[in-house]
């Protein structure tokens, strides 16, 4: 009975080529999208109740709502409310304004911190956009219907009320969610145009939560993509990183490369994904990844960026020994390079391109095995991710896994397994790196101070 009443109420908006906004919301009550009160993190319904009770309106929004109706636990939970920033910061006593443009206030409430941002009203269209129409201020409170409106798409502009447990949605949602559609609010270019890195969201939403992109939004997409290359490159970024860690990663990238998308994003992934060596290094990853992250298990983004760019790595650092550069020098040379390409595109922060270093930086130390140097890699902080590394590079077929290989047994192994793993160093190799040498201009001393790519100068 309930389920037919369900699939009249869907069948009805199927067919809608597009949502149209309602004036009256529907109001979708407990019994039809399922989502009680004790389902929510406690932290959001007392936030809600606090404002409702100092006469606000409230609800936990976007898309907590969406992935709990859709079975799925959201990562984060944002309330959206009538209540001014400074209206919101007078009700609880933990709780911070953040950012000057947006202006929304973290509350902190048990363990948890909250979004809680004011109804925001669609940018004014003879506001302020850059040359290409991207909206560069987005910060005028408006009303509920306005604040749903702005949402990209329909499925992110539900509302959920914990004192009556209902479900506001001004955009058929709930329906587009059961019938496993993501559809934009209004002109999908239109909305592109204000916001490229809706193209990405698409993308990812429809990845995480299997819903297939309507074929209105999905169609500009091809020709807009160059779009994104007016994105601020650190919000580009941000976007990438959920992207990567969404636990569909490897969808994700099929589909971007699909509608033409990676174009721009990470500038030298086209490359990458040609290479038959290091597309099949960068796929394994991402699998490894997605498995990760769908296990709960943590995940390191500057492992994950380290094998996304390692074969652009190799190239610059073969090109560069080819030109006769000194190994070691070579390869931090082409690190540089690699990580400079992207910055314009993508700003990788800086503890991140650090960590993205140390793995690279161990791996030709890996193919040194004389002598005690062995005993000083295991010993580096990053060793651990310096041998997933490894492992990788041997499953891809780059290296050969006997050398993985000798490395599991060593790390593992007791003092007397290492002692008789390690090879002897020859003589001369010693006696050439006693000998003192004038440092010479534009080269780092301690690379030519040992032979190539097996300098113990770098060590600590
Ligand atoms: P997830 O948290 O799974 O990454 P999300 O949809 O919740 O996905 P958030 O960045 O947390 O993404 O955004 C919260 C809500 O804010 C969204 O559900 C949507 O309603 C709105 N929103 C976010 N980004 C945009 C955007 N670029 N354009 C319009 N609305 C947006
Ligand atoms: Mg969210």
């Amino acid at each position: 009975m309930i389920r037919k009443l369900l699939r009249k109420v869907f069948r009805r908006n199927a067919d809608k080529p597009q949502a149209a906004a309602r004036a009256e919301p529907a109001v979708i009550p407990l019994i039809q999208h399922g989502i009680t009160r004790a389902r929510i993190l406690p932290g959001a319904g007392k936030v809600c109740d606090t404002l409702q009770a100092a006469g606000f309106k409230a609800y936990v929004v976007g898309g907590a709502v969406r992935d709990l109706i859709a079975g799925i636990e959201p990562k984060d939970y944002d309330v959206a409310t009538s209540a001014t920033p400074e209206q919101v910061r007078e009700l609880f006593r933990r709780s911070r304004i953040i950012g000057r443009r947006f202006r929304i206030v973290h509350v902190m409430m048990g363990g948890e911190t909250l979004e809680v941002s004011t109804f925001r009203a669609a940018h004014d269209p003879a506001g302020e956009t850059d040359e290409h129409g991207r909206v560069l201020r987005d910060n005028v409170f408006g009303s509920q219907l306005e604040d749903a409106a702005r949402r990209d798409f329909t499925v992110n502009a539900l509302y959920y009320d914990p004192s009556s447990e209902t479900v506001i949605d001004y955009h058929h949602g709930v329906a587009d969610l059961k019938q496993k559609t993501l559809r934009m609010i209004g002109d999908p270019a239109q909305r592109y145009r204000e916001d490229p890195v809706r193209m990405l969201r698409a993308v990812r939403l429809g990845a995480k939560l299997g819903l297939t992109i309507e074929p209105a939004a999905r169609a500009p997409i091809r020709e807009m993509a160059s779009l994104l290359e007016n994105v601020p490159a650190a919000r580009l970024f941000d976007e990438m990183l959920k992207l990567l860690l969404s636990g569909h990663a490897v969808e994700c990238l099929t589909q971007l490369r699909e509608e033409g998308l990676h174009h721009g994003l990470l500038p030298l992934l086209d490359v990458i994904l040609e290479q038959p060596l290091g597309q099949r290094f960068v796929w394994l990853s991402l699998e490894k990844t997605d498995a990760r992250v769908r296990e709960d298990k943590p995940v390191s983004p500057g492992f994950l960026f380290a094998t996304l760019l390692w074969h652009e790595v190799l190239g610059a650092w073969d090109r560069r020994k080819a030109a006769g550069e000194i190994a070691q020098t070579a390869l931090f040379a082409a690190m540089d390079e690699v990580l400079d390409a992207q910055a314009d595109k993508l700003a990788i922060t800086r503890r991140i391109a650090g960590d993205i270093k140390d793995i690279w930086a161990l791996q030709p130390r890996f193919a040194q095995r004389t002598g005690k140097r062995p005993l000083r890699v295991i010993e580096q902080p990053r060793f651990r991710a310096g041998y997933d590394f490894l492992r990788l590079r041997a499953e891809s077929g780059e290296i050969e896994a006997e050398e993985a290989d000798w490395w599991e047994r060593f790390a593992n192994g007791g003092h007397d397994e290492r002692e008789a793993m390690l090879v002897p160093e020859k003589g001369p190799a010693k006696k050439r790196r006693r000998r003192r040498r004038k440092p010479t201009d534009g080269a780092a001393p301690e690379a030519e101070a040992g032979p190539p790519a097996d300098s113990d100068a770098d060590d600590d």
